[in-house]
């Protein structure tokens, strides 16, 4: 049956299951790292596929770093966890990056034995009715939405039932207790010759110093 699972129990699972873990990772810090692995474990996934996004048409009003540098730290952070992959197929893409693409790519690489769920922050979900193609995309795979400590999930449970009834999509909601860290503060932080330590695996926040990230 799909619809929406508050998940709380590891159900032993058939079908081989691929968590894809999206995001701008600009930069990548422990609480996604600490979500990657909370869906993996709750949802009996086999592996998460980190997938730093390309150009996203998306985020004209803010200038990125390069797209090396947030695939080249996303390797950096996820190095040291076996069930852990990076893959460059939005970084690598020419024009604007949408999920449906991938999904679509990802889907003929691993064939149809393969179940794929998108992780992806809260406040990312709620906007998913403007994606590109979403009712293609949401009869394609699963979503996951990751929450912060705190988050008010009313509106994001009323959003799901909505989304489940109306295009009948799986979508979850997974509470990630490490994820009250976010990409915007760790950059503020920089700006503000402010410490990063602990928010950030240590390689990457050697990466950001070395290539002086984030400083304007
Ligand atoms: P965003 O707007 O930068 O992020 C929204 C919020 O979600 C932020 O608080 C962010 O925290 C958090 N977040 C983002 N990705 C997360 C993840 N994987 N795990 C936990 N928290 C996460 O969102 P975005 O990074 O641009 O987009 C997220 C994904 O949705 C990407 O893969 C993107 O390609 C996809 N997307 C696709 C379309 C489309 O196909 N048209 C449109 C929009 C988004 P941090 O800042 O701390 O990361």
């Amino acid at each position: 049956m799909r619809g929406i699972r508050m998940e709380t129990l590891n159900k032993p699972n058939e079908k081989l299951r691929y968590a894809i873990m999206g995001g701008t990772f600009d930069p990548i810090h422990f609480g996604h790292l600490a979500a990657a692995e909370t869906v993996r474990q709750t949802l009996n996934c086999q592996k998460v596929i980190f997938i730093p996004l390309g150009n996203p048409p998306h985020k004209k009003n803010r200038i990125l770093s390069d797209a090396i540098h947030r695939y080249t730290m996303t390797v950096l952070a996820t190095n040291s966890n076996p069930d852990f992959e990076v893959s460059n197929i939005e970084v690598n893409r020419d024009g604007y990056t949408y999920t449906l693409n991938t999904i679509i790519e990802l889907k003929k690489y691993y064939g149809n034995d393969v179940e794929l769920l998108f992780i992806t922050g809260a406040d990312a979900l709620l906007e998913i009715e403007t994606w590109y193609k979403v009712e293609e995309l949401l009869k394609l795979c699963s979503f996951v939405a990751v929450t912060r400590p705190g988050y008010d999930k009313l509106m994001l449970e009323q959003k799901l039932l909505y989304l489940q009834s109306k295009y009948n999509s799986e979508l979850h909601i997974i509470d990630v207790p490490g994820l009250n860290i976010s990409s915007t503060d760790i950059r503020e932080r920089i700006k503000n010759g402010a410490s990063i330590r602990y928010l950030v695996p240590e390689a990457v926040e050697q990466y950001i110093l070395k290539h002086q990230l984030f400083k304007e």
